[in-house]
């Protein structure tokens, strides 16, 4: 069974997490990386998993706007040092037209999901804690910080905090930071705080002292917290995080005591989803590694970046190395594979299923047929001269366009091929053998040729001359582009002008 379906079908055959209610996060402090989108598109996967099994679900995702900046990109630090300890919601917009630094970067990754697909309704966590909604969570987290710092210890082993520790910060009410706030009162109305100069490495707090409420968006309970107080508040029920939350002892462990023994709320079910790992590492949005969640537009049509995700199991890491390697048109390649299942399936006849599903998860809208052609055989048409033609005809412009972009900027370069001007220097060193072919082969180009046939021609002209195949092919390719392989050379020289072939052949005369 497919994963999603497999993961809907546990979730329906539990009896338990209804109404059913999907929900991710994300903290919007820079920009996505491709790593990040795992998170919500499998959320968003195993909703439509479970709406296809006739459930009626609900699917949120919530932007953690209400959380501190406490590190910045790089490009940011000089400008935006002095937010460090504000609230995203609360610094401004490192670009005009966006009202905080939060809807800045909240709005780029949005608009990225909604490319790929994904369904969720966007819910503000500031916007949440400044309704109220939160009121009586922090009324029970301030009420319960003994039991809360027990479980901290009980499952993480961490260290008892300080005496009188509370969990919460509030906004200063001098400064307006809320990473240096210390909570050290609760008295059932109103807490007291200090703006901390040295509490946090990153952000110097002001040193202000004061009481206020809790309440109405002036503190934020701190995220192990803030996570299943989420839960509560909203009634989710279906909540995955990645595996390094759900190991032992993790966050996803202190969520789950504290929904039993705090806020009384039934956990709701996880999905411990692995990594996607690009060139092998971890791609983690501090480091600066590898693409960004938006550039991934650039790189693959929308349907086949999803089906990057659709693909593989939530339990399998996903490892995408596309500098270099063949990854790129091999993803093509399955998404073609699975595309044939699909539609053999839809026509009555034997399909994979699973692939057939991974196919019809990647499709966004309506279920488009992918071109019949291999990516691979288009990035060599792209590179032939006059195949524009045969590329509108057979309408790949789309799939071109892509084409293009991985030979310039990912493609290995024994992919990569260009006919030269003049004759390649290297080809004065073809045998004789392989000259006299090339020579016969000129007089052939004229003839109007099927390029099935040509391709045929071509191998038999070599076999009179006395070559091999791979001889025989290696002068066409060297004589042409001054290497020894190349794309089927039937097609090759067919793509190209015959005079300019004609003279070039007949160029090797003894
Ligand atoms: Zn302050």
């Amino acid at each position: 069974m497919f994963w999603a379906d497999n993961v809907a079908k546990n979730i329906i055959d539990s009896g338990k997490f209804k109404p059913y209610w999907v929900d991710d996060m994300f903290t919007p402090s820079g920009f996505a990386h491709v790593g990040s989108l795992r998170g919500p598109l499998v959320h968003d996967i195993v909703f439509k998993a479970l709406r296809d099994a006739g459930q009626k679900t609900k699917w949120t995702y919530v932007i953690n706007d209400f959380d501190t900046i406490d590190g910045l990109p790089k490009e940011l630090i000089q400008d935006f040092e002095k937010y460090l300890g504000v609230p995203l919601r609360l610094a401004p917009s490192p670009e005009k037209g966006y009202e905080s630094f939060a809807e800045f970067f909240a709005e780029d990754f949005k608009n990225v999901l909604r490319g790929l697909g994904v369904e969720a309704e966007f819910l503000s966590s500031w916007d949440m804690y400044h309704e109220g909604k939160f009121n009586e969570v922090i009324r029970i987290a301030l009420d319960n910080a003994e039991k809360i710092q027990d479980i901290y210890q009980k499952v993480s082993g961490s260290r008892k905090k300080d005496l009188g520790w509370l969990p919460l910060q509030v906004i200063c009410e001098k400064c307006g930071k809320l990473g240096t706030t210390r909570v050290y009162e609760w008295d059932g109305e109103t807490v007291a705080y200090k703006c901390e100069p040295e509490m946090v490495k990153w952000a110097k707090g002001c040193g202000h002292e004061g009481r206020v409420s809790p309440f109405d968006g002036n503190g934020k309970l701190p995220w192990k917290v803030d996570w299943p107080a989420h839960w509560k508040v909203m009634g989710v029920t279906i909540e995955g995080a990645g595996k390094d939350h759900s190991s032992a002892g993790g966050s996803r462990d202190i969520a789950r005591e504290l929904c039993k023994d705090v806020f009384n709320y039934p956990d709701p079910f996880n999905i411990p989803y692995e990594f996607f790992l690009i060139g092998g590492k971890k791609m983690a949005s501090s480091k600066g590694l590898g693409l960004k969640a938006r550039e991934l537009a650039e790189v693959l049509p929308q349907n086949v970046a999803r089906f990057l995700f659709t693909r593989t199991d939530y339990k399998k890491a996903i490892e995408f190395d596309p500098v270099g390697t063949l990854a790129i048109p091999n993803l093509f390649d399955e998404y073609q594979r699975c595309a044939d299942a699909y539609f053999a399936i839809k026509e009555g006849k034997e399909g994979d299923e699973d692939l057939a599903r991974a196919f019809e998860f990647s499709q966004i809208g309506n279920v488009e047929k992918p071109p019949k052609i291999r990516f691979s055989v288009l990035t060599q048409w792209v590179q032939m001269p006059n195949m524009e033609e045969e590329i509108k005809k057979e309408g790949l412009e789309e799939w071109a366009r892509y084409a293009r972009t991985w030979l310039e900027e990912f493609a290995p370069e024994k992919d990569k091929f260009e006919i030269l001007k003049t004759v390649p220097e290297n080809a004065k060193n073809l045998s004789d053998k392989q000259k006299e072919f090339l020579v016969s082969l000129s007089k052939e180009v004229a003839k109007d040729w099927d390029a099935e046939d040509f391709q045929t021609r071509i191998y038999d002209l070599g076999k009179e001359t006395g070559l091999n195949g791979k001889d025989t092919f290696a002068a066409i390719y060297i004589s042409l582009t001054g290497k020894d392989h190349g794309p089927k050379a039937a097609w090759l020289i067919l793509s190209l002008d015959k005079k300019f072939v004609e003279e070039r052949f007949s160029a090797f005369e003894v």
